[in-house]
């Protein structure tokens, strides 16, 4: 019998398969696609390198260590990199990266600035949540929640700051203000705002890692599971390639797909998880002649600008080798929590919104366009009351021993969170399988 069965390839599955075979488990992976990696795509076109998903990883410590342990390399992001740009009345700004550059930095007025100077001062909420946008404005103000935060959250989450929870979404900053008092003691403190690490990706992208993982492991593609019954001590798992037995099953499929296949073993919570959004993102991959780029990570636009992209990554810029020597790579991002209805734009609508805009923006001539993703269901939305759903997680598992449930709608939408998150799942599997 199966020691593990995982449902779903994307990076959370993979990774803690290696992590239970590593411990000498009898673990097999099913994946309903044809290609691993879930929201994890890479592909070649015309010399370029094409992520249709993730960019970039942001790889601390732990994600460092684990690459370590299944012998990967990664290629680190160039120096340039560090230049993030805000776009503001017609012009790229470079985000202010140190107190100094805040101050002098035309992306805020005076009382934007004076307002932010003010956070120190600010008594903590005594409401139970927040979301970001109230939290912000309460904390820092309007014009730092339009330049720096808005962008930020869609940069990560393709997210409104209105509907997302800032202790859920950003659980980080919610702690700096509950330990500190204030955002920016905290930061001084800590010697840090955000997570700390260094942006990764992989030398032919993002899929050089999934593909590792994969093919150390008992994979079989194609495979979609359909049905999952606990049977006495074991659990029963109907697949299209077969009926399946195992001591333990982790779900590291999305949220839809856990639901669906939670039906038999808790009908409400399968209906409780059906309810999670996932905000729709369209990314369109285009290539400009070098050099008509400043340098730098890209720039991201705040919705009170009024564009239809949401950002554009220098995909060429941030790592080496990802388009032939006279062009850059750009990657763009549209749609999003809110503006969800460019989903279901025509192709020749957003080719054409993209290349005004692009050339509003830069000084480019021509826009040659490579590639179209459509995610209908891009990235999961921790609003408010999101705990719900962490708290139903727990239960679920609490009451079917030999359950898991993993993914980044449980544990941080990076793929770096996944990594981590794999850590402590495969320690509860761990623990059960010890126990029968
Ligand atoms: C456009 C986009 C850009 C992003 N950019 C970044 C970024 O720059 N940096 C970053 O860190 N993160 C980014 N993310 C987020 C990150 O990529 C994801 O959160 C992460 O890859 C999710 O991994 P996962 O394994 O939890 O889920 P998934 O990748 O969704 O994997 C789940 C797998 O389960 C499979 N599956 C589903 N149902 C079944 C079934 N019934 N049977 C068998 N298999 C099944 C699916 O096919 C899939 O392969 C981005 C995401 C998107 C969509």
């Amino acid at each position: 019998m199966i020691d593990v069965l995982i449902v779903g390839a994307g990076i959370s599955g993979l990774s803690l398969g290696v992590h239970l075979k590593r411990e000498g488990f009898k673990v097999k992976v099913l994946e309903k696609e044809e290609i691993e990696g879930g929201n994890i795509k890479t592909i070649k076109k015309d010399g370029f390198i094409l992520e249709l998903g993730p960019q970039t990883i942001l790889a601390d410590k732990k994600v460092e260590e684990f690459l370590q342990d299944v012998g990967i390399k990664p290629q680190y992001a160039q120096e340039q990199a560090k230049i993030r740009y805000i776009y503001k009345k017609g012009k790229l700004i470079p985000l202010p990266m140190s107190p100094i550059s805040f101050l002098t930095s035309p992306l805020f007025s005076l009382s934007g600035k004076l307002r932010v100077l003010k956070e120190p001062f600010i008594r903590p909420s005594i409401k139970t949540e927040e979301s970001i946008q109230e939290f912000v404005i309460r904390r820092l103000g309007k014009e730092f929640l339009d330049y720096v935060v808005g962008p930020f959250i869609s940069g990560v989450y393709a997210g409104d700051p209105k509907e997302l929870s800032v202790k859920y979404a950003v659980r980080r900053v919610y702690e700096l203000e509950q330990r500190f008092g204030s955002l920016i003691k905290g930061a001084i403190k800590l010697k840090a705002l955000g997570p700390g690490g260094r942006l990764i990706s992989f030398e032919d992208g993002n899929h050089t890692l999934i593909k590792r993982l994969g093919e150390s492991l008992d994979l079989e593609k194609e495979n979609v599971v359909l049905r999952i019954r606990k049977k006495e001590a074991k659990f029963i798992v109907d697949a299209k390639g077969g009926k399946y037995e195992a001591k333990a099953v982790v779900i590291s499929a999305p949220a839809t797909s856990a639901s669906y296949l939670l039906r038999e073993i808790s009908w409400s919570a399968s209906q409780v998880f059906d309810q999670i959004y996932y905000a729709p993102v369209v990314v369109v991959h285009a290539s400009v002649d070098r050099g008509s780029v400043p340098p730098g990570f890209g720039f991201l636009i705040p919705r009170v600008e009024n564009k239809k992209m949401l950002g554009v990554l220098f995909s060429s810029q941030i790592f080496k080798d990802r388009a032939p020597e006279n062009k850059e790579l750009l990657t763009i991002y549209m749609g999003g929590a809110t503006d969800p209805e460019v989903i279901d734009y025509e192709d020749e609508k957003i080719f054409s919104l993209v290349e005004k805009e692009l050339k509003e923006i830069l000084s480019v001539n021509k826009v040659e366009f490579l590639n179209l993703t459509r995610w209908k269901r891009a990235i999961p939305q921790y609003t408010l009351g999101y705990g719900k759903y962490l708290e139903l997680a727990k239960t679920l598992e609490e009451e079917n021993p030999g359950l898991f449930l993993t993914g980044n709608y449980l544990y941080g939408v990076s793929v770096a969170d996944c990594i981590r998150a794999s850590y402590q799942v495969a320690q509860k599997v761990k623990d059960f399988l010890a126990r029968v």
